[in-house]
């Protein structure tokens, strides 16, 4: 079964290393002579076992094997697998989101409740809201120094519900923690008897459940076709749902409909196929099919926009002028557009908005804006259909842009 990947964001200090390294330990996803490690070195330093040492380990290693500027941080409940997706800033996170390079599926934020609301929980918060990460599970760390008061836990509780509610984010949960010593992080803490609510690890199993129960609608975008014999068949990657033989399906942006004689994998005979899997069909009636297709389930009437609101990362020198025309790409279509308005121009590492009604936009700045094609294409919403909802912007051949869709 798929990982769920989230992200961990707050203030600094407030202890997301702390909380990483305690799931890690108490998952027992760490090795024992890396534990002795860390428990060495706090001795040394004439402390208390740091569990955000361990995450100084892991830096080491992820500085082997650089891909992307993000850590995949990997740990297991009984119930399944989690992908901690940790960037080093939060430019590179929302780098990394805008342009899928790794991409959290929910959000774990931290404060210190002794502390309350900070400016960064401020601005972490604005980034999930933007990034259309609406699920958050909030956790007040730091417990043990408050004595585990309920009273001072329900002031915070009621600070933060006010301003993530203000800015469209859902609290799924809201947990009093203490990740140094592991209150309600894996176990139940005998600490907080008045708090009935889920630990940490059973607050994202639930969330995991949700995500995994709801049924999602079958998107496959045509990667390219072969002929083989007289056969064409269409390949592609499935990006939600599933499909079967003789099933009825969509083909955008042309809206035909077919129905799907055979499914195709390599090496192996297959009826149906379902998401995540690299597969190729054939149908009954002779459909067009091409790369930058988008099959779709056959009973809704979906998609098909030639214009959208989104959130627009700019991450090349030069500026990009509202009067360029450029390279949209979205799943595995392409096509010429043009960003009608500029609504607003923000700075990604302050959130300050430079200017409203922009012309243009300049390095690692943020826009929110409206955007045209030449013809409708298959798109959403990011935040319902992920694949659909992603695209990035292609000049010379090079992505210079990547955005998600928060309006159609
Ligand atoms: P980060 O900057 O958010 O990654 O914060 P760290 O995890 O590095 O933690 C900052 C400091 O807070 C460290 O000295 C931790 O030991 C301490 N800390 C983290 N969690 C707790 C906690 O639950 N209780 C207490 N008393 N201190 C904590």
């Amino acid at each position: 079964m798929k990982a769920l990947k989230f992200v961990i964001v707050g203030h600094v200090d407030h202890g997301k290393s702390t909380l990483i390294g305690r799931l890690l330990y108490d998952t027992g996803s760490i090795s024992p002579d890396k534990i002795e490690e860390v428990k060495k070195t706090s001795k040394d330093l004439g402390r208390e076992t740091e569990f955000a040492y361990l995450l100084d380990h892991l830096e080491e290693e992820r500085k082997q094997g650089i891909t992307i500027d993000t850590a995949q941080i990997f740990f297991k409940s009984d119930k399944r697998q989690y992908v901690i997706i940790d960037a080093p800033g939060h430019v590179e996170f929302v780098k990394n989101m805008i342009t899928g390079a790794s991409q959290a599926e929910a959000a774990v934020l931290i404060i210190d409740v002794k502390e309350g609301i900070k400016e960064q929980t401020k601005r972490h918060s604005y980034i999930l809201s933007m990034l259309g990460l609406k699920d958050v599970i909030v956790v007040f760390n730091k417990m043990d120094l408050i004595n585990f008061d309920e009273k001072r836990f329900d002031i915070v509780k009621d600070d933060i519900r006010e301003f993530l509610s203000s800015i469209n984010i859902d609290i799924k949960s809201s947990i009093p923690i203490s990740a140094k010593n592991g209150d309600n992080v894996f176990n139940r803490s005998e600490n907080t008897p008045w708090y009935k609510g889920p630990t940490i690890l059973e607050g994202l199993d639930s969330l995991k459940d949700r995500v995994f129960k709801e049924r999602e609608p079958l998107i496959l975008p045509v990667q390219d076709v072969y002929k083989i014999d007289s056969k064409r068949i269409a390949a592609g990657r499935i990006e939600e749902g599933s499909i079967k033989k003789d099933q009825e399906i969509r083909i955008l942006p042309d809206n035909k409909t077919a129905r799907v004689k055979s499914v195709e994998k390599f090496l192996e005979n297959v009826t149906s196929a379902s998401k995540g899997e690299s597969i190729g069909i054939t149908t009954y009636d002779p459909v067009f099919l091409d790369r930058g297709s988008v099959i779709c389930g056959g009973s809704k009437e979906l998609y098909l926009k030639d214009s959208f609101r989104a959130n627009l990362f700019w991450m090349r020198k030069e500026n990009f002028d509202k009067k360029d025309k450029i390279i949209l790409r979205c799943a595995t279509q392409e096509i010429l557009c043009k960003v009608e308005k500029i609504e607003k121009r923000i700075n990604s590492s302050t959130l300050e908005i430079i200017e409203k009604d922009a012309d243009i936009l300049s390095n690692l700045e943020v826009g929110e804006i409206v955007i045209k094609t030449k013809r409708p294409i298959a798109v959403n919403i990011f935040s319902k259909t992920p694949s659909l909802g992603r695209f990035v912007l292609v000049k010379d051949h090079n992505i210079c842009a990547g955005g998600i869709i928060t309006g159609i």
